[in-house]
């Protein structure tokens, strides 16, 4: 879900000061993830995690490598992969505002201490102003200061710019790799959860009908006994590819674990969800794979599938154990086909 950013770019801007400021003072690591917690700290949109920090600097503690892998994982990582994407694009327009910033400053540092420069030389050229060049010393004294200090912070400025830029781009990488299964490249599970949980918040608020459907390859062992794990693994990876084609818009897809795949659809009411999983299984019977080396046909390819539709009240589990109920019914019904689940309300 994405978020509107109000603040201007100075706001932005001071945000990242305080966010460099903040990792300085208590002596923080500038890795990503301390990085997005103290990122989220200075928004202070995340209550729970400004409290678990502030209780850190009370103390004085030290932010170890355990201490931040759990705050990081409990208040950014796990279930607010959104604070996540909110966080990038905070960086990416606080990146723009700080070297713009970085510009304008240098350059109005550089003219000021050009000027003065100049100044100074001409005087302490002329051997007959002793006095002059006394005061001179004295007042060009700041100048110099602010010279030196002006080129040290525009230097400091781009470093830290530099490697705000940086983080950004590992934090991105470790987003996108926090959520993706690296076997077919779809979304993994614990992802798909956070999906999950933010979908049925808006059924529940918008009394929109939600469907879910959990599928399950058949017998895939036997497809991993008969021609080994790199097939059943190509295989896996077709059938992702297969779903992502008949899965759209809004509709969300991932691999549960195994050889099961989940797919979210929301605004879809039992029928369509029915048929979509119907499509599906047509689509999988439809397909002939082959072995790439021989050409030797892999046999029927089928799979399981279990549609609930979301019951207002139903907590996630309760309605992935629905799911996946009418999933095993499919299987106990004798496997390719689709199944609803329907439970009366007690
Ligand atoms: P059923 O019709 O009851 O679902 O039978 P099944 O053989 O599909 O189910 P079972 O749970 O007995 O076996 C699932 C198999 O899926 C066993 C496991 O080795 C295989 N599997 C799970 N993950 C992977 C994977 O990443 N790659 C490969 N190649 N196989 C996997
Ligand atoms: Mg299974
Ligand atoms: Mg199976």
């Amino acid at each position: 879900m994405l978020h509107d950013y109000p603040e201007s770019p100075e706001e932005a801007a001071s945000n990242l000061r305080l966010v460099l400021q903040l990792m300085g003072q208590h002596d923080i690591t500038p890795n990503p993830r301390n990085f997005a917690l103290c990122y989220e700290y200075v928004l202070a949109r995340n209550p729970s995690l400004n409290r678990a920090l502030d209780g850190f600097f009370a103390h004085g503690k030290r932010l170890d490598e355990a201490a931040s892998h759990n705050l990081f994982d409990e208040h950014i990582a796990h279930g607010t992969l959104g604070s996540m994407q909110r966080a990038q694009d905070e960086l990416k327009r606080i990146l723009r505002a700080v070297m713009l910033q970085l510009l304008q400053t240098g350059n109005d540092f550089a003219q000021y201490a050009n000027g003065l420069g100049l100044h100074l030389s001409k005087l302490e050229n002329d051997p007959n102003i002793e006095l002059l060049r006394e005061i001179t010393r004295e007042v060009v004294k700041e100048p110099r200061e602010i010279e030196r200090s002006s080129k040290d912070s525009s230097t400091r400025l781009t470093n830290a710019t530099e490697e705000v830029e940086l983080l950004r781009k590992e934090l991105e990488d470790a987003r996108r790799e926090a959520s993706t299964d690296p076997l077919t490249g779809l979304l993994n599970r614990r992802a798909f959860t956070t999906v999950l949980t933010n979908a049925i918040a808006k059924a529940q608020a918008d009394d929109h009908p939600l469907c879910l459907l959990m599928l399950d390859i058949d017998h895939f062992k036997n497809i991993n006994d008969t021609y080994g794990h790199l097939v059943g693994d190509k295989v896996l990876r077709f059938i992702g590819r297969l779903l992502a084609q008949v899965v759209k818009g809004q509709d969300t897809l991932c691999r549960f674990g195994g050889e099961e795949f989940a797919i979210l659809l929301p605004d879809t009411a039992l029928h369509g969800a029915i048929r979509v999983a119907e499509t599906i299984r047509g689509r999988l019977n439809g397909s002939h794979l082959r072995l790439a080396d021989s050409g030797q046909l892999l046999g029927e390819l089928t799979a399981s599938l279990g549609v609930a539709c979301y019951r207002q009240g139903e907590s996630v589990d309760e309605f992935t154990q629905r799911a996946d109920k009418a999933l095993y019914e499919a299987k106990r019904q004798g496997r390719n086909r689709v199944h609803q689940e329907f439970t009366p309300l007690s």
